[in-house]
């Protein structure tokens, strides 16, 4: 998600207007954990209701880009960004994970498994292009359809990420491409219902963390407490930390 412009540099009406989003998505993320309490499930209660809210929140983007002449050139089965490298936060992974073992049969979950394992060892670590390189596909990604198939617990960065040139993006995944063309404003409200996310959690004492998606799952399948333990307060799927750049650039 690059170019999105900083909201310090956006007019006052475009400021008060993510404001607003802000106190809408903290008053229904934050009423989640009051509801659940900070025990195992409310990642997956979470994802319900941060779906929800970011789905309504990004609404009028569609009719306002169509009459713009532009529109949203993502279709069902597309799949093309998920071999893109995602961040996701604790709760990403623990709702996704419970996701794919209520809906999948148990063999699906077991292929799931056997992808996220093979996935993690083509690419745990890696700088994201170079990761993106190696067009690792995300485990979740049913092989055969190309679709997610943990979408209704998908996490924000890949409910967030839309493309207005499907073309761009096989280019980008091709290594013939740069960048894809996608709307601002949903770039900004993902930003947005995101951060209001991690800070409800951080708030009722999760600490904040970001994981590489396909590590997490790994991670977090081997480590059926995880989720117990960072509502308790613990830094937890240690080894899925996102990538960090060399503090000296690389060089
Ligand atoms: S979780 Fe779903 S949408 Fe996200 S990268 Fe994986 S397959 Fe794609």
């Amino acid at each position: 998600m690059t170019g999105t412009p900083k909201t310090v540099d956006l007019p006052e009406e475009a400021r008060q207007f993510l404001l607003g989003v802000y106190e809408r998505a903290k008053a229904r993320l934050e009423a989640v954990i009051e509801r659940h309490g900070m025990r195992p499930g409310v990642s997956a209660a979470m994802a319900v209701e941060r779906l929800a809210v970011l789905d309504e929140e990004m609404a009028p983007i569609f009719p306002a880009l169509e009459q713009a002449g532009s529109h949203v050139d993502c279709a069902r089965g597309c799949g093309v960004c998920c071999t893109l490298t995602i961040d996701v936060t604790p709760d990403e992974a623990f709702a996704l994970i419970e996701h794919l073992e209520r809906t999948q049969p148990a063999e699906t979950v077991t292929a799931i498994k056997a992808r996220a394992l093979a996935a993690d060892t083509r690419g745990h670590g890696m700088e994201p292009l170079a990761r993106h390189r190696l067009k690792i596909a995300c485990p979740v990604q049913d092989p055969a359809t190309m679709e997610c198939l943990g979408h209704a617990a998908r996490p924000t960065p890949c409910q967030g990420y839309l493309s207005l040139d499907v073309k761009r993006c096989q280019a980008v995944h091709d290594g013939t491409g740069l960048d894809v063309p996608q709307p601002t404003a949903a770039n900004m409200l993902t930003n947005v219902v995101s951060h209001t996310r991690s800070y409800a959690f951080e708030d009722a004492g999760a600490p904040r963390q970001s994981l590489e998606l396909t590590a997490a799952l790994v991670a977090a399948w081997a480590d059926p407490d995880a989720e117990r333990r960072w509502l308790a307060g613990e830094t937890v799927l240690e080894q899925a930390a996102s990538y960090q750049p060399p503090a000296d650039g690389g060089r």
